[in-house]
C-alpha cells in the first residue's frame, strides 16, 4: 500500500479498561508498528449519558503502563485533531457531513419519536423494519417543521434491493442482504453524532488505513461502507477481532470475571505480563512460543493469524506468565518493583535486596510478598508440633536438641552471612552425625514460626542479623519449658 499505515484506538471513556479493549489497543498498535505506521488515540465521548469523571485519564495511564505509546492523540497532539469527538463536534463537522448526505439523497431528516418507533418494534418482533414516513415528506414540510424548532434526527437511507459485500482480514468476505440493514440514526436530536456515523467521518478525516475493533461491529460495517460509498471515500482495511470470553458462552465482563486491567494490576499482575498474555488471546504465533516482549510482538504479529472464535481468558495461565516475568526480571528492576510492597510490610532496617533474592523464584503475584515476609515482623505463633517433619527427620525432641547445639555455634560466629551461618550449622550436623536439614529445619522454625519460609534458615538468619536471630532461637528454646 502506498499510504503510510495509520491505525486508531478509539475507546469510549467508561471508567475502566476492559481487557478486551486493551487487546484491541494492542493489536491496533501492532498493526501500525509492524509497518512503521502511526498509532492514534481518539476518545469517543459522544454518548454524553455515559460519561464518567476521570475516565480519560485511565485510558492514558493504561496505555502508558503498557508501553503502547500513541503518536497522535488528545494529550500529545497531531495534525488531525481534535482527537476528542465531543471537541470535533463543536466545529460542526458531523452536522455538515450529515446534511451533505441529506442533499445527496443518502440520508433524510426524521421527526419520529423514538418511543413511537420502539413501540412498533416491540409489536413487530424480529422482523421489524421501519419504513420511515419522514422519507416521504415534502421539502417544504421538512423546512417548515425544522424552522418551527421541532426536534429531528438525521437517518441514513438504505436501498433495500440487492446485497453488499466487503472483506475483513479476519472473517473473510462478508455478504449481507440489504433488506436486513436498518436505516440507522447518524445525527441525534441533541446534535451529537452516533458512534455509527462519527467513526466513519473521523476515520476518513484522520486518514485511517486500518480499522481494528471488536467483531460486534462486523454486522454494522456494511452500513458504514454505504456512507464511504456515498461520499466517494476510500474504505479502510477492516480487522475485526473475536471477543475475549469468560467461558464458552459468555464474554468476559466486569461482573463475571477479571475484566478490568486496573483491577488486575491492583491484584499484583505486571502490565507487561498482562499484555503478553492477552496478545495470545485470539492471535496464534507461528512458532511454539509464549513469552514475547512488546517489541518482539511487533516483529511476530500477523493479522492473518488472528482467529475467528473467542478465546477464553484463563487467569491461571496469566498467573503462570506473571511468575515467568518476575523470575526473569533483572535484579535492580525486581527490587524497585517489590519495594513498595516491602516498604509496606517489612521493616526498613532489613536488607531489601537480600529479601528479594529469597523471593525471586517464589513470588507469582506482587501481593504474595506480604505473606512471604510476614515473619520479619515477628515469629508467627506456633506449637511444638511444627517441629515434626518427616523429610528433615525432625520432631520436637530432635528440634530442641538441635537448637541447643546450634545456639553456641552461631553465637561464636564473628562474621555473619549466609555462608558462615551455613558452614556453622553444617558443622553442627556433621559433628553429631545428623543430616544438614535436620539442623536447618528447626532453626528455620525458630526464626519464623513457619514450615516453609522463603530463603531458608541461613538466608533468613543473615537478613535478621545476628542479634535478632540469636534472640529468636533463644526464645524458641524457652518456649519448650
Ligand atoms: N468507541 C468504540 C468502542 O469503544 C470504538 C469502536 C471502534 O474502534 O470503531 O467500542
Amino acid at each position: 500500500m502506498a499510504n503510510k499505515v495509520r491505525t486508531r484506538f478509539a475507546p469510549s471513556p467508561t471508567g475502566y479498561m476492559h481487557i478486551g479493549n486493551l487487546r484491541t489497543a494492542l493489536y491496533t498498535y501492532l498493526v501500525a508498528k509492524k509497518d512503521n505506521g502511526t498509532f492514534i488515540l481518539r476518545i469517543e465521548d459522544t454518548d454524553q449519558g455515559r460519561l464518567v469523571e476521570g475516565a480519560t485519564d485511565i485510558i492514558y495511564e493504561t496505555l502508558k503502563q503498557c508501553g503502547l505509546k500513541h503518536d497522535e492523540g488528545p494529550d500529545v497532539g497531531g495534525d488531525y485533531g481534535s482527537y476528542v469527538q465531543s471537541e470535533r463536534m463543536a466545529s460542526g463537522i458531523y452536522k455538515k457531513y450529515a446534511m451533505q448526505l441529506v442533499e445527496m439523497g443518502k440520508a433524510h431528516i426524521c421527526f419520529c419519536k423514538e418511543e413511537d418507533i420502539q413501540a412498533l418494534r416491540e409489536k413487530a418482533g424480529d422482523s421489524f423494519y421501519y419504513d420511515d414516513p419522514c422519507k416521504y415528506l415534502s421539502k417544504e414540510e421538512i423546512e417548515t417543521r425544522m424552522n418551527a424548532g421541532e426536534p429531528y434526527v438525521i437517518r441514513q437511507n438504505v436501498n433495500k434491493e440487492g446485497h453488499t459485500s466487503f472483506d475483513d482480514e479476519v472473517y473473510g468476505t462478508i455478504t449481507v442482504d440489504n433488506s436486513t440493514l436498518d436505516e440507522m440514526i447518524l445525527l441525534k436530536s441533541d446534535g451529537f453524532p452516533t458512534y455509527n456515523f462519527a467513526n466513519v467521518i473521523d476515520d476518513h478525516i484522520m486518514a485511517i488505513t486500518h480499522v481494528v475493533r471488536g467483531n460486534e461491529y462486523l454486522s454494522s460495517t456494511p452500513k458504514y461502507n454505504l456512507l464511504y460509498e456515498a461520499f466517494g471515500w476510500e474504505k479502510p482495511i477492516y480487522i475485526h477481532c473475536p471477543p475475549v470470553m469468560k467461558d464458552e458462552h459468555n464474554k468476559l465482563s466486569k461482573r463475571n470475571g477479571d475484566a478490568s486491567f486496573q483491577d488486575l494490576v491492583a491484584k499484583g499482575y505486571l502490565p507487561e505480563a498482562i499484555l503478553n498474555y492477552i496478545a495470545l488471546l485470539g492471535w496464534a504465533p507461528s512458532e511454539e512460543r509464549e513469552i514475547y516482549s512488546l517489541d518482539e510482538l511487533v516483529q511476530a504479529f500477523d493479522v492473518k493469524r488472528i482467529g475467528q472464535t473467542g478465546a477464553i481468558f484463563d487467569i491461571e495461565k496469566l498467573k503462570w506468565m506473571n511468575g515467568v516475568y518476575l523470575r526473569n526480571m533483572e535484579e535492580d528492576k525486581y527490587l524497585e518493583l517489590l519495594r513498595p510492597e516491602l516498604e509496606a510490610h517489612v521493616d526498613a532496617k532489613y536488607d531489601y535486596r537480600a529479601i528479594c533474592q529469597t523471593l525471586k523464584d517464589r513470588v507469582v503475584l506482587l501481593k504474595d510478598v506480604e505473606g512471604m515476609t510476614d515473619f520479619y515482623r515477628g515469629v508467627l505463633d506456633y506449637t511444638e508440633d511444627l517441629y515434626n517433619n518427616k523429610k528433615a527427620k525432625c520432631n520436637p525432641e530432635v528440634g530442641l536438641n538441635c537448637l541447643n547445639l546450634a545456639l553456641p555455634a552461631l553465637k561464636g560466629l564473628t562474621e555473619w552471612n549466609n555462608d558462615t551461618i551455613f558452614a556453622a550449622l553444617a558443622k553442627v550436623a556433621a559433628d553429631n552425625g545428623l543430616k544438614n536439614i535436620t539442623v536447618m529445619y528447626p532453626v528455620q522454625v525458630a526464626l519464623t514460626g513457619k514450615t516453609v519460609a522463603a530463603g531458608g534458615a541461613t538466608m533468613i538468619a543473615q537478613i535478621l542479623g545476628k542479634e535478632e536471630a540469636i534472640a529468636r532461637i533463644e526464645a524458641a528454646i524457652a518456649k519448650f519449658n
